[in-house]
């Protein structure tokens, strides 16, 4: 308590000498610092210019009579606390005091303790009162702060340059900002409160948005972007992310959405130059590799070891560039989904034995030892375009050839999981480091390093490869050690190949 004293201020107005000086050298003991006034008016002079948080105040004085006093007090200042202090024949008039708003009374005569005791309640109440008023500010404040807080957040909402939407568990639409709408193309006065299959015609984009809504996916890595179209050719990119409560409880989910329609228009455009640039080069490329084919063999004999040296490699590099070419041309048909054939009855195993017989002598070239591992029960007949699972499986046997050292071993083992097939392509090759995984299957993606950097390739053979799993319903994976070997998944599903 003693640290609020310099804060409190006590008036002694009595006519009384005594009780004045008795009443001041008992309370400065307190630690309280006390004024005087011996008259009514004095005291109020004294409290409207020095001011004073309790009065003690005697209710018989000459002049100005002790009620009045307090009365003006009252009106000064309500929060000043007035004890009062009367004589035994006035205990009436301390009555009428307590009703006028003294705090407290005070009879004379009386001991230091009565004194000490009284004072010390109005002290207590008075720190009491400043104590609440000031949690009240406090309160008021954070509040105030809260509010400022909350339509900061709704203003950044609303000005994001990119849709955001926010649902509840249940999958319903608790918020929508400008963007969202004009993108969506929704009323600007449609209001929130409905399922996400209102707002947005996409099952997909629905889907996803509803699992992450119902805690479906807890790790954020494991929440796949998503790219829908609407009407007029409009493309969007979708990121989603549960919202989270105190205790990690999924409380819905709040979605980002980008318009990419122009990047899509870029890449359609880039793609459509590829293509044509592909075909303007197929033909003049593939004579100029057979004219080099029949300089070369009408040279053999006669033409230097340097001449002939030179010409064979122009032609290794016309081969390079050839496949590069049929390379790119695949992939834009795939990505036109046109490169699949009409689909047939596939047996896995036999067109499996082809490739890899196909593709021994050159694993044999290097020594390495190509196995293949088919499951006891025979496969069931897949119906599917052949070109497709050759390419598939040729690329993946290629890659782990090339990538593997000389003696190596390269392994394909097949076999039933579910309704897929599962084919593996293992090596203990090269291997790969963890982070190029998700890179090489980008377009033109090649490792580089010590061990790949004189393998020739294009970069092309594995987006092939996904681009063509992913147009039967297929997946693939791959898992891999660096120093010990990869292993490339496969799995395709037995009813829904094409
Ligand atoms: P390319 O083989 O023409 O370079 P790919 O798209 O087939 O292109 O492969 C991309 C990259 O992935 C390769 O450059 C290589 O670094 C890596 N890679 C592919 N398969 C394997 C494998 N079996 N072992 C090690 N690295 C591989």
């Amino acid at each position: 308590m003693n640290n609020q004293t310099d804060a409190i201020r006590v008036l002694v107005v009595d006519d009384e000498q005594d009780i004045r000086d008795g009443s001041e050298r008992i309370l400065t003991r307190l630690g309280l610092q006390v004024l005087k006034a011996q008259r009514g008016d004095e005291g109020l002079k004294i409290l409207e210019t020095e001011g004073a948080s309790i009065v003690l105040l005697d209710l018989k004085m000459p002049g100005m009579d002790g009620i009045e006093v307090l009365e003006r007090i009252r009106k000064l200042d309500e929060s000043i606390l007035v004890i009062v202090i009367t004589g035994y024949a006035t205990v009436e008039t301390a009555i009428e005091a307590m009703k006028l708003g003294a705090y407290d009374f005070i009879s004379k005569p009386f001991e230091p303790d009565q004194l000490r005791i009284v004072v010390n309640r109005a002290w207590e109440k008075i720190r009491l009162t400043r104590e609440a008023e000031k949690l009240a500010q406090e309160k008021r404040r954070t509040l105030a702060d809260l509010d400022t807080e909350k339509s900061r957040i709704h203003t950044i909402i609303e000005n994001l340059p990119n849709g955001v939407m926010v649902t509840n568990t249940r999958g319903q639409v608790v918020l929508m900002n400008p963007v969202f709408r004009k993108l969506l193309d929704l009323d600007p006065g449609l209001k929130t409160g409905g399922q996400i299959e209102d707002y947005v015609p996409d099952k997909g984009f629905c889907n996803l948005v509803m699992e992450i809504s119902q805690g479906k996916h807890v790790d954020y890595d494991d929440i796949p972007d998503y790219e829908f179209a609407i009407a007029d050719q409009k493309y969007f990119l979708v990121k989603g992310q549960p919202v989270l409560g105190e205790r990690k409880e999924c409380l819905g989910a709040v979605v980002n959405i980008v318009d990419i329609t122009a990047m899509k228009v870029m890449d359609q455009l880039k793609s459509e130059f590829v293509t044509k640039v592909s075909h303007e080069l197929r033909s003049p490329l593939s004579t100029i590799h057979e004219q080099l084919a029949l300089v070369i063999r009408d040279m053999l004999g006669n033409a230097s070891e340097h001449d002939q040296h030179i010409l064979t490699r122009a032609r290794e590099k016309t081969q390079g560039l050839i496949s590069l070419i049929g390379d790119l041309l695949d992939l834009s048909r795939i990505e036109e989904g046109v490169l699949c054939q009409e689909p047939q009855p596939i047996h896995l195993e036999e067109l499996l034995e082809n490739i890899v017989d196909f593709l021994k002598t050159r694993a044999e070239g290097k020594g390495q030892s190509l196995t293949l591992q088919l499951p006891d029960d025979p496969l069931p007949e897949l119906t599917a375009d052949p070109i497709a699972l050759e390419s598939i499986f040729g690329n993946l046997i290629t890659n782990a050839i090339n990538y593997t050292q000389d003696n190596g071993k390269i392994k394909v083992d097949v076999d039933m999981t579910g309704i897929n097939v599962r084919v593996k392509v293992i090596d203990n090759g090269f291997g790969i480091l963890g982070k190029y995984l998700d890179k090489i299957f980008d377009r033109f993606y090649r490792v580089k390093d010590d061990k790949t950097r004189y393998i020739t390739g294009t970069g092309l053979g594995l987006p092939i490869v996904k681009g063509l799993v992913d147009s039967l319903n297929g997946f693939i994976d791959v898992e891999s050690t660096p120093g010990q070997g990869s292993t490339f998944t496969v799995l395709l599903p037995v009813t829904d190949l094409r």
